[in-house]
């Protein structure tokens, strides 16, 4: 498959062409592995409902946003459901750039349609007229299919005027590109980028669903919630949480790589434990389990028995395994690099801030970091938690914080010896 090939040249690594093999766990009854879908069928399902009664399934299945920070879909939908205007739009997170993140890539590649289906539920549901699926720069090879993909949708009158002849529901969706910036990714950044402007976050509030895409009402979700929405709507709520736990309903998808056999993308339910993972991936002589990539936790051993949940550890899907051969230093040393290069620099804790933490990182590195050095990094870390502007910022020293934590005796057997 040429853009999969692509794809893992540009990694440099062809044994990465595997990874977008998708392995249900989940009772082999995993969404994905469904095989009687058709596109449009599950839209003309919900037409025939008052977008009022969708909402509220959504609602009561307990879906939460697929991103990272799990807020309610439905509670958002309604938000803008009940915001006034006849502009309003919908918008599809595509611009996936957690380190370790790939389920994104994934869906759009191959489940599109269900993506779209998603978006257009949104759209009845909120009474938008315009949907944009904003793509990360680097999934730009994926642009021209997702592009066919639409125009068939149009073609069988899926999307554009009066929708499968339901008289007013007009509804159209457009891909547009990102460059390369993670900070992209942040919804109010991502909309600043759509209209035109330097890719920089807002203040919230407002939130988008008041204030969004020029000025108007907007719900910007993730690929992986538009796809579950749909799911929902074609399945039932029943479908959907029959996994998970009471706070994190149904399954997830993740994206598993590092010391393992097995990396690729997987659907596991909320609640499984981060030792099932390792296990099912066939993770060898692991010690730290990296959650939520560059901006997430990184876990001990001994913790492994932590639960993957919103409640619990949360994450976007990103699960990246260390062997005890690695050095976290190294790691916490790439992810620092990683913020360094993607804080937008608005304001003076992350910008600066990151820049401060790193260069301590690498005094560790060399055994040239005291402890009290070591403390007043740790400080530091706070402050740039509580100060910065948007979430790039407040998670950046996540990574970090936690390798000092959880690993004490790895890190202060770099300190340099007293005297
Ligand atoms: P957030 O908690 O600020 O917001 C989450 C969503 O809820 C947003 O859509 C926001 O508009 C909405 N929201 C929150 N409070 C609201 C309110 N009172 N009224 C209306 N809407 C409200 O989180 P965030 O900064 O958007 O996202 C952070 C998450 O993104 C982190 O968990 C991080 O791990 C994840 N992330 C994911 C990727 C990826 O590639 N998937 C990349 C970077 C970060
Ligand atoms: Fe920009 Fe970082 Fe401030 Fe976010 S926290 S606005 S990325 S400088």
């Amino acid at each position: 498959d040429i853009p999969e090939l692509i794809d893992s040249c540009i990694r440099g690594k062809l044994k990465e062409a595997y990874r977008d093999t998708v392995v249900s766990t989940v009772a082999q009854k995993g969404a994905l592995l469904l095989e009687d879908y058709h596109p449009g069928r599950i839209l003309e399902k919900v037409l025939l409902a008052k977008p009022e009664e969708i909402l509220k399934d959504i609602e009561d299945a307990g879906l939460r946003g697929r991103g990272g920070a799990g807020f309610p879909t439905g509670f958002k939908w309604r938000l803008a459901m009940e915001e006034k205007g006849d502009l309003k739009y919908v918008v599809c997170n595509a611009d996936e750039g957690e380190p370790g993140t790939f389920k994104d890539r994934f869906l759009l590649h191959k489940h599109f349609s269900r993506v779209i289906e998603g978006m257009c539920v949104a759209a009845y549901v909120i009474g938008a007229s315009k949907g944009y699926i904003y793509l990360r720069g680097e999934y730009s090879y994926l642009k021209e299919r997702m592009e066919e993909t639409i125009s068939q949708w149009k073609k069988d009158g899926l999307l554009g005027e009066d929708i499968l002849g339901k008289k007013g529901f007009s509804f159209d969706v457009e891909v547009r590109m990102g460059a390369g910036a993670y900070i992209c990714g942040e919804e109010t950044a991502l909309i600043e980028s759509l209209e035109g402007n330097r890719g920089e976050p807002r203040n919230k509030p407002p939130f988008p669903v008041d204030t969004g895409f020029l000025g108007d009402p907007t719900i910007v979700n993730n690929v992986e919630t538009f796809l579950w929405a749909s799911l929902i709507c074609e399945k039932g709520v029943e479908f959907f949480q029959q996994y998970g736990t009471s706070k994190s309903k149904g399954s997830k998808f993740f994206s598993v790589s590092g010391d393992c056999r097995r990396e690729g993308i997987y659907e596991l339910p909320f609640g499984i434990t981060i030792d099932k993972i390792v296990e099912l991936s066939e993770g060898v002589d692991i010690k730290a389990v990296q959650v939520g990539g560059a901006a997430g936790e990184c876990i001990p051993k001994r913790d492994f028995h932590r639960t993957i949940a919103f409640e619990a550890v949360p994450t976007g899907g990103s699960i990246i395994l260390f062997n005890k051969d690695r050095d976290l230093l190294d790691v916490a040393e790439n992810f620092m690099e990683f913020f360094v290069e993607e804080s937008c620099g608005q304001c003076t804790p992350c910008r600066e801030g990151t820049i401060k933490i790193l260069e301590g990182v690498r005094l560790l590195k060399e055994g040239r970091c005291s402890m009290s050095h070591l403390e007043k990094l740790m400080e530091l870390s706070e402050t740039i938690e509580l100060a910065s502007k948007c979430g790039l910022g407040q998670l950046s020293v996540k990574a970090f914080k936690s390798i000092v934590e959880n690993f004490k005796e790895e890190v202060l057997g770099r300190l340099p010896e007293e005297g």
